[in-house]
């Protein structure tokens, strides 16, 4: 994903000029990291049930995806079909977060050398293709964000983000635009596993398409594909962006949404990334792991650390959202300012 110099300087003039509440100390991150080496150990003893637990999850989310798309759109008319669109998108980013991030980044699906598990690691990896999603440009990006999250060298830098190119992903079909490069599900580059993606990603279309030709009307079945990918691909862009924006880089780069609704939904489920703060903080814990962390972290953080690494304990989501876009928008009028009155002085004589 592309960095702009401009939100580097944003974030630094942010995090001079505004109080930033208390950042993690050396002892409470040792305490997470020694709760990851136990709960790692007793893992290892778990593969099995993990395993088994992670395919009831997959199979079930997809199977009602299949139903919900196939079978419900191609039934229900008005504004039903797009309510069904919706609830498609939301249910897309879901799959989408746990085939890219859990599975094909973090390898923490599917544990272990069995044939079953080798089976499994592939099939889940790549399901995310069948959404327009590369695996492969996602997990290099993945790898960069958590070694250097914070930093010019961040894969997925989100710790400030230029207003307008956050506005963007929320247009109808953004992923798509050449222009939009605020993402990290595909390159705007050709290569061969994009080119993959992309015939997958077109299949899906073409099938669903199909399935619900003579039920609705052409201009009808375009709208579903275009709302279902658009709105898994915004939730992926807001989750993204609040889960790391205005905080300062290192450890403390992260925060947790939580375990409510809004967290789930923005996290893209409970085996999304709901309590991110935890998975940065250790990042081989499988999914339902990081919710227990993020339990464990409730307990030793301050209450000025919580306030600003889990806003939702004491904030409704929709205001600590429009706080954070509004705060970019006037940290980069900010930056223009600065750079105007800049040239200014060095073109007076
Ligand atoms: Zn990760």
């Amino acid at each position: 994903m592309k960095i702009y110099p401009e939100e580097i300087k944003a974030h630094k003039l942010y995090m001079m000029e505004e109080q930033i509440g208390p950042e993690l100390k050396r002892d409470q991150v040792d305490i997470m990291k020694k709760w990851e080496i136990e709960f790692l150990t007793k893992l290892k003893k778990r593969k099995f049930s993990h395993n088994l637990l992670n395919f009831i999850i997959l199979v079930t989310c997809l199977s009602l995806w299949i139903r919900l798309v196939f079978v419900v759109g191609s039934e229900v008319a008005g504004s039903l079909y797009y309510i069904t669109a919706v609830l498609a998108g939301v249910m897309t980013y879901s799959l989408t977060i746990l085939s890219t991030h859990e599975g094909a980044t973090h390898k923490l699906l599917f544990l272990g050398s069995s044939y079953f598990s080798r089976v499994m690691r592939f099939l889940s990896s790549n399901l995310s293709r069948f959404f327009f999603v590369d695996p492969l440009y996602y997990h290099s990006m993945h790898l960069d964000h958590h070694n250097h999250t914070g930093t010019d060298k961040d894969g997925a830098y989100t710790n400030f983000v230029w207003p307008s190119r956050f506005l963007i992903t929320l247009i109808p079909l953004a992923g798509a635009l050449p222009f939009c490069d605020y993402k990290v599900h595909s390159s705007n580059k050709r290569s061969k596993s994009k080119f993959i993606s992309e015939c997958l990603g077109v299949t899906t279309i073409i099938l669903i398409s199909i399935s619900h030709w003579g039920n609705h009307s052409m201009a009808q079945i375009l709208l579903f594909n275009i709302l279902f990918l658009s709105v898994s691909f915004s939730l992926d862009r807001i989750r993204e962006t609040v889960d790391h924006n205005l905080l300062p880089a290192g450890s403390t780069s992260a925060r947790s949404l939580g375990t409510g609704f809004w967290a789930i939904l923005i996290g893209g489920g409970p085996w999304g990334q709901p309590c991110h703060l935890t998975h940065h903080l250790c990042p081989s814990l499988p999914w339902y792991g990081q919710i227990m962390g993020h339990h464990k972290l409730k307990e030793i953080l301050s209450d000025e650390q919580k306030k600003m690494l889990m806003p939702l304990e004491k904030r409704n989501f929709l205001f600590f959202f429009v706080d954070v876009v509004l705060k970019n928008i006037k940290y980069a009028k900010k930056v223009e300012e600065q750079e105007i009155k800049g040239r200014l002085e060095h073109e007076r004589p």
